[in-house]
C-alpha cells in the first residue's frame, strides 16, 4: 500500500504555495489547485510591483503590527519567523535589501522574482488550472470537485480574502470552507482608500502630499494621527497613510468622521503665522490668489481661496488679521469629511474570514474538520501595511504545510 501522504493544495498564492512547497520538501505527493493561469498572480502585484516580502523585525513588533488575532499567529511566527523568510528566499537565489520602515523587498525591485522562486520552491508538486467547486470528506478522504478518483489524505484551504478578485481571490474558498462547517466572520475591506463627500477632493485629484501629517476626528475625538505621504483621488483620498488609517477605522461607520490634514506639520502655528506675515510683507501689492505660490502646491491654491472666503482679487495688504488666521488654521487643519470605505475589491487586504477559534494555532488543522488546514489571508488575521500581510500568508503556510505533511 502506498504509504505517502496525498495532500491538495487550494488556491496557488503566497501561501498556498508556501504550503505546497513545505510538504512537497517534507515527502508528501502534493497537487495546487490554481484557477487563474497563473499562480501567484497577487504576489506579481504587491508592494507596486516591488513586493514586500516580509518586515526584518521582531515577533514583539511584528505583533503589534497585526490589528486583528494577532494572539493566534504566535505559533505561526515562531515556526517561520520574519528572518527564516529572509534566509529562505536567500536559499532560493533571492538577494534582499531592507529599506526604510525594516520593509525588505527583492534586490531586482521585481515582484517576478518572489514568485519565480516560489515556482521553484513548488517544483516537487503538481500544478492543475482548475477552479475548486466543492469538498466533500468521506471516511476514505476528501473528493475534490466531485471527481471520485481523486481521493486526498489532507487538504490544505489558501484561497486568500476578496480582495483584487482580478486576481483570483473571488471569495470561493470562504464557501468551501463554510460547507465544511466553518464560520465565516463578517468581511470588510481593510487597507483601503478613503471615500469624501468633499469636492475639494476632486479638485485637488493627482495631488500627492508628502510629509504633512493627518489627524482622524470624531467629535473632536481623536481616532488616527499619523505623518507621511497621502493622495487625493476623484472620490476621495488615499495614499499609504491613508491605507493604514483605514486599517484602524475598518470596521466603523465613517459618519461624522473627519480628516485634518496639517499641510505645514514642520512648522508651528506661531511659526507659520510669522511666515504668512513676512510672506504677506513682501507680496503686499499682489492680489491675494497671487501670493500663495510659495505656499502651496499649485493645484491647492485655488481650493485655498475657495475655503478661506477670501476674495482672490483682495490685495494682500488689505487682508485682515482675522483672514490671515483663517488662512492659518486651514494650513494646519484643511478638514476633509469622510463618507465611507472604497469596496473590498479595491482593499489590500480582507478584513474578516475563517474564525480563528476553529482551527489549531499550532498546527493550522481546523478544529471541525480534521485533516482540512487554513493558511492565508482566507484566516480572520489581516496586518498593516510594511511586508506583515505576506509574512503572515508565508508563515500559515509553512506550519500548515508541515503540519499536513507531518502528522
Ligand atoms: C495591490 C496589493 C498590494 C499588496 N502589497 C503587499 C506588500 O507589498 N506586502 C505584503 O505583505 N502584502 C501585500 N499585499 C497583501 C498580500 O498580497 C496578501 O496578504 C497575500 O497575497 C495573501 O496571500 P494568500 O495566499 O492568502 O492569498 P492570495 O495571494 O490571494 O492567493 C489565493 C489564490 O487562490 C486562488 N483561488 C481562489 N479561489 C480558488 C478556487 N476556488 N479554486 C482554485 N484556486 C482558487 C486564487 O486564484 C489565488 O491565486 C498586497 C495586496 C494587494 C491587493
Amino acid at each position: 500500500m502506498d504509504e505517502t501522504t496525498k495532500i491538495a493544495v487550494i488556491g496557488g498564492g503566497a501561501a498556498g504555495l508556501m504550503a505546497a512547497g513545505t510538504a512537497a520538501s517534507l515527502g508528501a505527493d502534493v497537487t495546487i489547485f490554481e484557477h487563474m493561469q497563473y499562480v501567484g498572480r497577487k504576489i506579481g502585484i504587491t508592494g507596486k510591483g516591488r513586493c514586500n516580502v516580509t518586515n526584518a523585525c521582531t515577533l514583539q513588533e511584528f505583533m503589534e503590527n497585526v490589528p486583528r488575532n494577532p494572539r493566534f499567529l504566535y505559533a505561526a511566527l515562531s515556526a517561520l519567523t520574519p528572518d527564516d523568510t529572509m534566509q529562505f528566499f536567500e536559499s532560493l537565489g533571492v538577494k534582499l535589501k531592507v529599506e526604510r520602515a525594516r520593509r525588505v523587498f527583492p534586490e531586482s525591485d521585481k515582484a517576478a522574482t518572489i514568485v519565480n522562486a516560489l515556482r521553484k520552491y513548488t517544483q516537487g508538486t503538481k500544478i492543475l488550472q482548475e477552479k475548486v467547486t466543492s469538498v466533500t470528506k468521506e471516511e476514505k478522504g476528501f473528493i475534490i470537485n466531485g471527481n471520485d478518483a481523486r481521493i486526498y489524505d489532507k487538504v490544505i484551504l489558501a484561497t486568500g480574502g476578496r480582495s483584487y478578485p482580478r486576481t483570483g481571490s473571488d471569495g470561493s474558498g470562504h464557501r468551501l470552507a463554510r460547507k465544511l462547517g466553518h464560520t465565516v466572520t463578517p468581511l470588510s475591506p481593510s487597507l483601503v482608500p478613503l471615500e469624501s463627500p468633499s469636492p475639494y477632493c476632486e479638485r485637488m485629484q493627482g495631488l500627492s502630499l508628502k510629509n504633512v501629517g493627518i489627524r482622524i476626528e470624531k467629535g473632536g475625538k481623536l481616532l488616527y494621527s499619523d505623518f507621511g505621504e497621502m493622495l487625493f483621488t476623484h472620490f476621495g483620498v488615499s495614499g499609504p497613510m491613508i491605507l493604514s488609517a483605514s486599517a484602524h477605522l475598518s470596521g466603523e461607520s465613517l459618519d461624522g468622521v473627519s480628516l485634518l490634514i496639517d499641510f505645514k506639520s514642520a512648522l508651528d502655528e506661531k511659526t507659520l503665522d510669522a511666515r504668512l506675515i513676512s510672506i504677506f510683507e513682501k507680496e503686499s501689492n499682489k492680489d491675494f490668489a497671487n501670493a500663495l505660490s510659495s505656499l502651496l502646491p499649485s493645484t491647492a491654491i485655488d481650493v485655498f481661496i475657495d475655503a478661506s472666503g477670501i476674495p482672490p482679487h483682495k490685495k494682500v495688504r488689505e487682508i485682515t488679521k482675522e483672514e490671515r488666521r483663517r488662512l492659518l488654521s486651514l494650513l494646519k487643519s484643511f478638514c476633509i469629511p469622510l463618507s465611507g470605505f472604497r469596496p473590498i475589491e479595491e482593499a489590500i487586504i480582507t478584513r474578516g474570514g475563517i474564525e480563528v477559534k476553529e482551527i489549531s494555532p499550532k498546527t493550522m488543522e481546523s478544529k471541525i474538520c480534521p485533516g482540512l488546514y487554513l493558511a492565508g489571508e482566507i484566516i480572520d488575521v489581516d496586518a498593516y501595511t510594511g511586508g506583515y500581510n505576506l509574512q503572515i500568508a508565508f508563515s500559515t503556510g509553512y506550519l500548515a504545510g508541515k503540519s499536513a505533511a507531518e502528522y
